[in-house]
């Protein structure tokens, strides 16, 4: 193989650089060309590439964001749009192609592949909502500025001994809520993988207001509701009051953890080790600490479970 391409597509993820710089460089240190695509899928059906070279990833580990920017692609969704991007592909002689992101960039790899491009997906997702790897890229991170973001929301709670719920985000998967929740040592974790047992929240508020409780601080996971209609709710029948802050796109930023650099820079070279091999229609994911790679249908048939004890732990935890 002598022509990689990488791009990065979908939601993005701080980790994304540190990934797009271990692509680059096992790529050049095994003597292939690599072109960068910008702008994932339209990128590629538009033609918008380059050739990366050893200083196009130099100062790029800590940043959070992608150098190779992101988007989502209507056009490739279409025969048509990956018709098109196949012809680039061919035309500027991309042998095999790196997709960083989630699980929907990676029907889109399998789409490549089915089309006769070897396709490697890496996981860049902030919401660990992918049930093949233990950690996605980017998840790390947005834990910490979620944890972060509570430490200074409970110094406010506790001042005015208000309940506090915190938005967060993770689609319909609830890993954010649920860990940045136990670090953070949250009252209460809603996530839609449980639901929502309105009474029950409010049972927890009410005991721990009268155990002279000052503050009390409420993860809910996007994927269940508002932060600011549910507080509402919970003012109503509890007669707390209560206030909603929804992190947003905050945590989709910032400069990534060690554990994400680390990770990215594991997934990054691996994925061009296997195109090397000859191989394709993969992703790659770690487990226990070691990366390794699935195909892609079989990744993205499985179901993402929750980890009931985590769950249970953090009930336990929060009495
Ligand atoms: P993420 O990768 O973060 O899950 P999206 O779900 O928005 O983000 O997917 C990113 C892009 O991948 C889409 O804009 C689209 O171009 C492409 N894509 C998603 N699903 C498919 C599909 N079933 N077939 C072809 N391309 C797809």
């Amino acid at each position: 193989m002598n022509t990689i391409g990488v791009l990065t597509s979908g939601g993005d993820s701080p980790g994304m650089n540190a990934a797009i710089r271990a692509v680059v460089r096992n790529a050049i240190s095994n003597g292939c060309k690599v072109l960068g695509v910008k702008r994932g899928y339209d990128g590629l059906i538009n033609g918008q590439l380059e050739e990366m070279n050893l200083s196009s990833v130099a100062d790029i580990i800590h940043r959070g964001g992608t150098i190779l920017r992101t988007a989502r692609s209507e056009e490739f969704r279409t025969e048509e749009g990956r018709m098109r991007a196949l012809n680039v592909l061919k035309v500027f002689g991309i042998e095999g192609l790196v997709v960083i992101g989630g699980d929907g960039s990676f029907r889109g790899a399998q789409k490549l592949s089915e089309l006769g491009i070897p396709t490697i997906g890496v996981p860049g997702t902030i919401d660990n909502d992918l049930a093949y790897t233990d950690y996605t890229i980017g998840f790390d991170t947005a834990m910490n500025t979620v944890v972060d973001a509570i430490s200074k929301i409970r110094d406010t709670s506790a001042s005015h001994g208000r309940a506090n719920i915190i938005e967060v985000m993770g689609r319909h998967c609830g890993d954010i809520a649920l860990y940045a929740g136990l670090a953070g040592g949250a009252e209460s974790i809603i996530i839609p993988e449980v639901g929502l047992d309105i009474d029950q929240v409010c049972k927890k508020l009410i005991k721990g207001k009268n155990r002279g409780k000052l503050h009390s601080i409420i993860v809910l996971a996007e994927g269940v509701g508002g932060a600011i209609e549910l507080g509402g709710v919970i003012e109503e029948k509890t007669g707390i009051e209560t206030r909603a802050t929804i992190l947003g796109h905050i945590q989709r930023g910032g400069s990534p953890t060690a554990f994400d650099r680390i990770l990215a820079s594991k997934m990054g070279a691996k994925a061009v080790d296997l195109l090397l091999e000859g191989k394709g229609s993969l992703v790659v994911g770690v487990q226990g600490n070691k990366t390794f790679s699935i195909d892609i249908d079989e990744a993205l048939s499985l179901e993402k479970k929750l980890e009931e004890d985590a769950y249970q732990l953090a009930d336990i935890l929060s009495i």
